[in-house]
Protein backbone atom coordinates (compact mmCIF):
# COMPACT_ATOMS: atom_id res chain seq x y z
CA UNK A 1 0.00 0.00 0.00
CA UNK A 2 2.85 2.16 0.00
CA UNK A 3 2.44 5.95 0.72
CA UNK A 4 -1.46 5.90 0.51
CA UNK A 5 -2.92 7.52 3.46
CA UNK A 6 -4.23 4.87 5.95
CA UNK A 7 -8.09 3.79 5.48
CA UNK A 8 -9.98 1.66 7.80
CA UNK A 9 -13.78 0.95 8.25
CA UNK A 10 -16.57 -0.98 10.01
CA UNK A 11 -18.92 -2.27 8.24
CA UNK A 12 -21.99 -3.34 10.23
CA UNK A 13 -24.95 -5.67 9.06
CA UNK A 14 -27.76 -3.67 10.76
CA UNK A 15 -29.39 -6.42 11.60
CA UNK A 16 -29.26 -6.45 15.09
CA UNK A 17 -28.03 -3.84 18.35
CA UNK A 18 -24.39 -3.32 18.33
CA UNK A 19 -22.43 -6.15 19.96
CA UNK A 20 -19.41 -5.97 22.15
CA UNK A 21 -17.38 -8.12 19.24
CA UNK A 22 -18.47 -5.70 16.83
CA UNK A 23 -17.38 -2.63 18.61
CA UNK A 24 -14.07 -4.55 19.24
CA UNK A 25 -14.02 -4.37 16.03
CA UNK A 26 -15.11 -0.67 15.64
CA UNK A 27 -12.45 0.34 18.08
CA UNK A 28 -9.60 -1.87 16.65
CA UNK A 29 -10.16 0.13 13.12
CA UNK A 30 -10.87 3.56 14.73
CA UNK A 31 -7.45 2.95 17.25
CA UNK A 32 -5.62 2.25 14.03
CA UNK A 33 -6.69 4.86 11.87
CA UNK A 34 -6.23 7.77 14.58
CA UNK A 35 -2.69 6.21 15.37
CA UNK A 36 -1.64 6.60 11.99
CA UNK A 37 -3.42 10.39 11.10
CA UNK A 38 -5.79 8.22 8.69
CA UNK A 39 -9.06 8.19 8.25
CA UNK A 40 -11.53 5.58 9.81
CA UNK A 41 -15.13 5.48 7.97
CA UNK A 42 -18.53 3.67 8.37
CA UNK A 43 -20.58 1.75 5.57
CA UNK A 44 -23.66 0.26 6.40
CA UNK A 45 -23.96 -3.39 4.74
CA UNK A 46 -27.84 -3.00 4.26
CA UNK A 47 -27.65 -5.14 0.93
CA UNK A 48 -29.83 -7.72 2.85
CA UNK A 49 -33.40 -6.06 2.74
CA UNK A 50 -35.08 -8.47 4.34
CA UNK A 51 -33.04 -8.54 7.68
CA UNK A 52 -31.88 -4.78 7.71
CA UNK A 53 -33.67 -2.28 9.72
CA UNK A 54 -33.71 1.38 10.53
CA UNK A 55 -33.51 0.56 14.39
CA UNK A 56 -30.27 -1.43 14.00
CA UNK A 57 -28.86 1.09 12.07
CA UNK A 58 -29.56 3.60 14.88
CA UNK A 59 -28.70 1.05 17.47
CA UNK A 60 -25.03 0.92 15.82
CA UNK A 61 -24.86 4.36 15.59
CA UNK A 62 -26.06 5.34 19.09
CA UNK A 63 -23.42 2.93 20.12
CA UNK A 64 -20.58 3.72 18.63
CA UNK A 65 -21.11 7.41 19.19
CA UNK A 66 -21.60 6.74 23.19
CA UNK A 67 -18.47 4.65 23.26
CA UNK A 68 -16.68 8.19 21.40
CA UNK A 69 -15.61 5.74 17.78
CA UNK A 70 -16.43 8.98 15.56
CA UNK A 71 -16.39 8.08 11.68
CA UNK A 72 -15.07 10.47 9.22
CA UNK A 73 -17.63 11.99 6.55
CA UNK A 74 -21.10 10.30 6.25
CA UNK A 75 -22.16 6.90 7.12
CA UNK A 76 -22.23 4.99 3.74
CA UNK A 77 -25.34 2.72 2.33
CA UNK A 78 -23.81 -0.35 0.63
CA UNK A 79 -27.64 -0.76 -1.23
CA UNK A 80 -27.37 2.73 -2.26
CA UNK A 81 -24.33 1.70 -4.40
CA UNK A 82 -25.38 -1.28 -6.23
CA UNK A 83 -25.43 0.05 -9.61
CA UNK A 84 -21.58 0.69 -9.20
CA UNK A 85 -21.34 -2.99 -7.78
CA UNK A 86 -23.06 -4.19 -11.28
CA UNK A 87 -20.89 -1.68 -13.26
CA UNK A 88 -17.67 -3.52 -11.83
CA UNK A 89 -19.05 -7.09 -12.71
CA UNK A 90 -19.68 -6.40 -16.48
CA UNK A 91 -16.21 -4.50 -16.49
CA UNK A 92 -14.72 -7.84 -15.25
CA UNK A 93 -16.69 -9.55 -18.04
CA UNK A 94 -15.42 -7.01 -20.38
CA UNK A 95 -11.61 -7.68 -19.30
CA UNK A 96 -12.14 -11.48 -19.49
CA UNK A 97 -11.49 -12.09 -16.26
CA UNK A 98 -15.36 -13.00 -15.42
CA UNK A 99 -17.28 -15.20 -17.96
CA UNK A 100 -21.42 -15.45 -18.52
CA UNK A 101 -22.75 -18.63 -17.13
CA UNK A 102 -25.92 -19.96 -18.26
CA UNK A 103 -25.96 -23.05 -16.61
CA UNK A 104 -29.41 -23.32 -14.65
CA UNK A 105 -30.29 -24.49 -11.02
CA UNK A 106 -31.12 -27.70 -12.40
CA UNK A 107 -28.04 -28.23 -13.93
CA UNK A 108 -25.91 -26.90 -11.36
CA UNK A 109 -27.69 -29.37 -9.19
CA UNK A 110 -27.13 -32.51 -11.77
CA UNK A 111 -23.20 -31.65 -11.70
CA UNK A 112 -23.16 -31.95 -8.07
CA UNK A 113 -25.13 -34.89 -7.72
CA UNK A 114 -23.13 -36.88 -10.67
CA UNK A 115 -19.45 -35.60 -8.82
CA UNK A 116 -21.07 -36.45 -5.67
CA UNK A 117 -21.99 -39.80 -6.80
CA UNK A 118 -18.34 -40.10 -8.12
CA UNK A 119 -16.86 -39.09 -4.87
CA UNK A 120 -15.47 -35.78 -7.10
CA UNK A 121 -15.11 -32.55 -5.98
CA UNK A 122 -18.61 -30.92 -6.09
CA UNK A 123 -17.77 -27.48 -6.70
CA UNK A 124 -18.98 -26.48 -9.96
CA UNK A 125 -17.11 -26.44 -13.08
CA UNK A 126 -19.26 -24.42 -15.41
CA UNK A 127 -19.06 -25.67 -19.08
CA UNK A 128 -19.32 -21.99 -20.02
CA UNK A 129 -16.29 -20.72 -18.94
CA UNK A 130 -14.38 -20.74 -22.35
CA UNK A 131 -17.50 -20.79 -24.44
CA UNK A 132 -17.76 -19.46 -27.70
CA UNK A 133 -19.67 -16.45 -27.75
CA UNK A 134 -21.44 -17.90 -30.93
CA UNK A 135 -22.81 -20.98 -28.58
CA UNK A 136 -24.31 -18.56 -26.27
CA UNK A 137 -27.73 -19.22 -25.70
CA UNK A 138 -30.69 -16.10 -25.64
CA UNK A 139 -31.55 -16.61 -21.61
CA UNK A 140 -30.29 -14.45 -18.87
CA UNK A 141 -26.63 -15.38 -17.35
CA UNK A 142 -25.23 -15.44 -14.30
CA UNK A 143 -21.27 -13.26 -13.99
CA UNK A 144 -18.79 -15.59 -12.59
CA UNK A 145 -15.17 -15.00 -11.77
CA UNK A 146 -12.98 -16.52 -13.80
CA UNK A 147 -10.72 -18.04 -10.33
CA UNK A 148 -7.20 -19.68 -11.02
CA UNK A 149 -7.36 -23.47 -11.12
CA UNK A 150 -3.79 -24.39 -10.49
CA UNK A 151 -1.67 -23.51 -7.61
CA UNK A 152 -2.33 -21.57 -4.51
CA UNK A 153 -4.04 -18.44 -3.57
CA UNK A 154 -1.51 -16.69 -0.31
CA UNK A 155 -3.47 -14.37 2.02
CA UNK A 156 -0.54 -12.30 4.19
CA UNK A 157 -2.65 -11.38 7.25
CA UNK A 158 -0.90 -9.32 9.49
CA UNK A 159 -2.50 -11.14 12.53
CA UNK A 160 -2.74 -14.92 11.26
CA UNK A 161 0.45 -15.04 9.32
CA UNK A 162 0.66 -16.51 5.96
CA UNK A 163 -2.91 -18.10 4.95
CA UNK A 164 -2.80 -20.61 1.96
CA UNK A 165 -5.90 -21.68 0.30
CA UNK A 166 -5.29 -24.47 -2.44
CA UNK A 167 -7.05 -23.22 -5.20
CA UNK A 168 -8.92 -25.99 -6.60
CA UNK A 169 -10.75 -25.47 -3.61
CA UNK A 170 -12.13 -22.04 -5.21
CA UNK A 171 -14.92 -22.52 -6.89
CA UNK A 172 -15.84 -19.26 -9.85
CA UNK A 173 -17.91 -17.37 -7.73
CA UNK A 174 -20.75 -15.51 -9.19
CA UNK A 175 -20.14 -11.65 -8.79
CA UNK A 176 -23.54 -10.90 -10.54
CA UNK A 177 -26.56 -13.22 -10.32
CA UNK A 178 -28.78 -13.87 -13.32
CA UNK A 179 -31.66 -11.00 -12.15
CA UNK A 180 -28.76 -8.66 -12.38
CA UNK A 181 -28.49 -7.99 -8.41
CA UNK A 182 -24.90 -7.94 -7.30
CA UNK A 183 -23.68 -10.57 -4.60
CA UNK A 184 -22.21 -9.33 -1.21
CA UNK A 185 -18.78 -10.34 -1.91
CA UNK A 186 -18.49 -8.27 -4.68
CA UNK A 187 -20.01 -5.19 -2.58
CA UNK A 188 -17.85 -5.47 -0.15
CA UNK A 189 -14.63 -5.37 -2.33
CA UNK A 190 -16.11 -2.42 -4.30
CA UNK A 191 -16.77 -0.41 -1.66
CA UNK A 192 -13.98 -1.14 -0.12
CA UNK A 193 -11.74 -0.26 -3.15
CA UNK A 194 -14.08 2.95 -3.16
CA UNK A 195 -13.53 4.03 -0.18
CA UNK A 196 -9.56 3.61 -0.43
CA UNK A 197 -9.95 1.20 2.43
CA UNK A 198 -5.82 0.33 3.08
CA UNK A 199 -6.70 -2.31 5.72
CA UNK A 200 -9.60 -4.54 6.38
CA UNK A 201 -9.57 -5.34 10.48
CA UNK A 202 -12.55 -7.36 11.01
CA UNK A 203 -13.42 -10.89 13.01
CA UNK A 204 -11.91 -14.41 11.98
CA UNK A 205 -15.16 -15.67 10.84
CA UNK A 206 -14.11 -13.42 7.54
CA UNK A 207 -10.58 -15.01 6.73
CA UNK A 208 -12.13 -17.12 4.19
CA UNK A 209 -14.40 -14.59 2.81
CA UNK A 210 -10.58 -12.52 2.55
CA UNK A 211 -9.78 -15.50 -0.43
CA UNK A 212 -12.89 -14.82 -2.45
CA UNK A 213 -12.72 -11.40 -2.30
CA UNK A 214 -9.28 -11.35 -2.96
CA UNK A 215 -10.12 -13.12 -6.30
CA UNK A 216 -11.90 -9.81 -7.04
CA UNK A 217 -9.57 -7.42 -6.00
CA UNK A 218 -7.02 -9.16 -8.42
CA UNK A 219 -9.51 -9.54 -11.71
CA UNK A 220 -9.56 -5.94 -11.25
CA UNK A 221 -6.21 -5.22 -10.58
CA UNK A 222 -6.93 -2.95 -7.72
CA UNK A 223 -4.49 -2.84 -4.83
CA UNK A 224 -5.51 -5.22 -2.40
CA UNK A 225 -5.71 -4.22 1.16
CA UNK A 226 -3.60 -5.22 4.07
CA UNK A 227 -5.84 -7.95 6.48
CA UNK A 228 -6.14 -8.10 10.03
CA UNK A 229 -8.42 -10.98 10.81
CA UNK A 230 -8.69 -10.95 14.64
CA UNK A 231 -9.35 -13.56 17.16
CA UNK A 232 -13.23 -14.02 17.87
CA UNK A 233 -14.06 -13.16 21.78
CA UNK A 234 -14.97 -16.12 23.70
CA UNK A 235 -16.75 -15.86 26.92
CA UNK A 236 -15.53 -16.98 30.38
CA UNK A 237 -15.77 -20.06 29.90
CA UNK A 238 -13.67 -20.08 26.98
CA UNK A 239 -16.68 -20.71 24.37
CA UNK A 240 -17.97 -19.38 21.21
CA UNK A 241 -20.04 -16.08 22.34
CA UNK A 242 -23.66 -17.10 22.57
CA UNK A 243 -27.28 -15.71 24.35
CA UNK A 244 -26.28 -17.84 27.14
CA UNK A 245 -23.23 -15.41 27.95
CA UNK A 246 -25.57 -12.69 28.99
CA UNK A 247 -24.57 -9.47 28.26
CA UNK A 248 -23.55 -8.60 24.58
CA UNK A 249 -24.82 -5.87 23.62
CA UNK A 250 -22.99 -2.30 24.24
CA UNK A 251 -26.17 -0.96 25.10
CA UNK A 252 -26.86 -3.22 27.91
CA UNK A 253 -23.46 -2.26 29.35
CA UNK A 254 -24.42 1.11 29.22
CA UNK A 255 -27.97 0.65 30.56
CA UNK A 256 -25.70 -0.68 33.76
CA UNK A 257 -23.92 2.18 34.18
CA UNK A 258 -20.21 1.43 32.92
CA UNK A 259 -18.74 4.16 31.89
CA UNK A 260 -17.90 4.43 28.11
CA UNK A 261 -14.02 4.90 29.05
CA UNK A 262 -14.17 1.67 31.02
CA UNK A 263 -15.64 -0.22 28.39
CA UNK A 264 -13.53 1.46 25.52
CA UNK A 265 -10.39 0.55 27.60
CA UNK A 266 -11.91 -3.30 28.66
CA UNK A 267 -12.55 -3.80 24.88
CA UNK A 268 -9.31 -2.64 23.76
CA UNK A 269 -8.02 -5.23 26.35
CA UNK A 270 -9.62 -7.60 24.63
CA UNK A 271 -7.34 -9.43 22.05
CA UNK A 272 -5.00 -6.58 21.76
CA UNK A 273 -2.78 -5.69 24.68
CA UNK A 274 0.74 -3.47 25.20
CA UNK A 275 2.73 -4.89 27.66
CA UNK A 276 1.41 -5.80 30.87
CA UNK A 277 -0.73 -2.47 30.92
CA UNK A 278 -4.07 -2.71 31.55
CA UNK A 279 -5.73 1.04 32.71
CA UNK A 280 -5.18 3.13 30.24
CA UNK A 281 -6.53 6.59 28.63
CA UNK A 282 -7.97 6.48 25.19
CA UNK A 283 -4.97 9.21 24.14
CA UNK A 284 -2.58 5.97 25.45
CA UNK A 285 -4.44 3.50 23.51
CA UNK A 286 -4.05 5.87 20.51
CA UNK A 287 -0.39 6.31 20.74
CA UNK A 288 0.41 2.61 21.42
CA UNK A 289 -1.87 0.83 19.31
CA UNK A 290 -0.80 -1.36 16.09
CA UNK A 291 -1.55 -4.30 14.48
CA UNK A 292 1.53 -5.94 16.36
CA UNK A 293 -0.16 -6.04 19.44
CA UNK A 294 -3.36 -8.15 18.54
CA UNK A 295 -2.40 -12.02 19.74
CA UNK A 296 -3.68 -14.84 17.55
CA UNK A 297 -5.15 -16.86 20.48
CA UNK A 298 -9.41 -15.95 21.26
CA UNK A 299 -9.71 -13.07 23.86
CA UNK A 300 -11.76 -14.10 27.04
CA UNK A 301 -14.51 -11.92 28.38
CA UNK A 302 -13.82 -11.46 32.05
CA UNK A 303 -16.19 -9.04 34.00
CA UNK A 304 -13.66 -8.74 37.07
CA UNK A 305 -11.42 -6.51 34.86
CA UNK A 306 -14.38 -4.32 33.90
CA UNK A 307 -15.91 -3.97 37.04
CA UNK A 308 -11.73 -2.65 38.17
CA UNK A 309 -11.78 -0.60 34.94
CA UNK A 310 -15.11 1.09 35.79
CA UNK A 311 -13.60 1.96 39.17
CA UNK A 312 -10.70 3.52 37.83
CA UNK A 313 -12.32 5.34 34.43
N1 LIG B 1 -20.97 -6.93 7.35
C1 LIG B 1 -20.06 -7.90 7.87
C2 LIG B 1 -20.47 -8.28 9.26
O1 LIG B 1 -21.21 -7.56 9.90
C3 LIG B 1 -18.63 -7.40 7.90
C4 LIG B 1 -17.97 -7.45 6.59
C5 LIG B 1 -16.54 -7.01 6.59
O2 LIG B 1 -16.05 -6.45 7.59
O3 LIG B 1 -15.89 -7.18 5.56
O4 LIG B 1 -20.08 -9.32 9.75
Amino acid sequence: TGMRPVVTRFAPSPTGYLHIGGARTALFNWLFARANDGRFLLRIEDTDRARSTEDATRAIVEGLSWLGLDWDGKAISQAANADRHAQVARAMLDAGTAYRCFATQVEIQAFRDAAQAEGRSTLFRSPWRDADPATWPDRPYAVRVKAPREGETVIDDAVQGRVTIRNDQLDDMIVLRSDGTPVYMLAVVVDDHDMGVTHVIRGDDHLNNAARQLLIWRAMGWDEPVWAHIPLIHGEDGKKLSKRHGALGVEEYRAMGYPAAALRNYLARLGWSHGDDEFFTIDQAVEWFGLDGIGRAPARLDFKKLDNLSRRH
